[in-house]
């Protein structure tokens, strides 16, 4: 048995998202969005739906930074849920424009709070992922020994600036850190394909996530998806696409190799997550 991961689940409880984010996703959930978000993250209500019912091993937990766009959890009020939700890793969010010291919130989030990651969101808080003045936080990053994570491609949301999503910025970044593992959210989805697709093979650290994407498109967004195998992650985009089940089948049902399939699902995020699979298995 291997593990099966989502490396992008929204952590927000709904005080946390602006109204036209819910009612842009309300027609896809199963019931009205304050019940599906609030009552599935819960122990219970997480258990039951990310393990029993999606089949989840681990979700990565994010926060969010993005009052311009989409909403504020917190760091803090994301921890506090992810401490309750054994199975939840954390991601910090710190918005460059918003913290006074980044580099500051970023050793208190991961040395003091436990957080394992970090989620950037160029589109959405305005800056470009080459720009200096982030730089140090991919030092403090580098240095602690954290993967980065960044939105790529299109959002749909008001206030998104799309050219910060351009994953060419991120270049300058996997030059100047080698040793830094980021984590390219959505794949450069939309216009972007084809750049994140060659970032990912050409960069040892640099690793793209499908989050949000349909998975059946993935051969036709990246026509040698096993190439890239050991570079591809899977994630969900919950709770804006609520059928992760569905997605998890999708996958498995792709025209590529059993090992390659496994390492999307499962083993690459392990790997950069430091989860030991053969561990936790026994
Ligand atoms: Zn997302």
């Amino acid at each position: 048995m291997s593990l099966i991961i989502d490396f992008h689940v929204h952590a927000s409880l709904y005080y946390a998202w602006y109204p036209h984010l819910i009612e842009w996703m309300q027609p896809v959930l199963p019931t009205d969005a304050k019940t599906f978000i609030d009552g599935t993250l819960t122990p219970d209500g997480a258990r039951k739906f990310f393990k029993e019912e999606s089949g989840l091993d681990y979700c990565v937990a994010l926060a969010e930074q993005s009052p311009i766009t989409a909403g504020i959890m917190t760091n803090d009020a994301t921890i506090e849920l992810c401490r309750a939700i054994d199975f939840f890793i954390p991601f910090a969010s710190i918005n460059p424009h918003l913290v006074a010291e980044p580099v500051k919130e970023l050793e208190r989030c991961v040395l003091d709070l436990g957080f394992k990651g970090l989620k950037l969101l160029p589109p959405y808080q305005g800056f470009y992922p080459n720009e200096r003045t982030v730089y140090s936080l991919y030092a403090k990053a580098e240095e602690l020994g954290i993967p980065v994570m960044f939105h790529t491609g299109s959002s749909v949301f008001a206030g998104s600036r799309l050219k910060f999503g351009d994953p060419l910025f991120i270049d300058d970044v996997a030059v100047d850190f080698p040793d830094l593992v980021i984590v390219m959210s959505h794949s450069g989805r939309g216009f972007w394909y084809d750049a994140a697709f060659f970032l990912a093979g050409h960069h040892e650290n640099v690793y793209m996530e499908v989050a949000g994407l349909p998975p059946q498109s993935l051969p036709k967004y990246f026509p040698d998806l096993e190439q890239n195998a050991d570079k591809i992650i899977f994630g969900s985009d919950w709770p804006s696409i609520p059928h992760i089940k569905k997605n998890i089948e999708t996958i498995r049902k792709l025209p590529i190799s059993e090992s390659a399939k496994q390492k999307i699902l499962g083993d690459n995020a392990a790997r950069i997550l430091g989860l030991n699979t053969e561990v936790e298995q026994r």
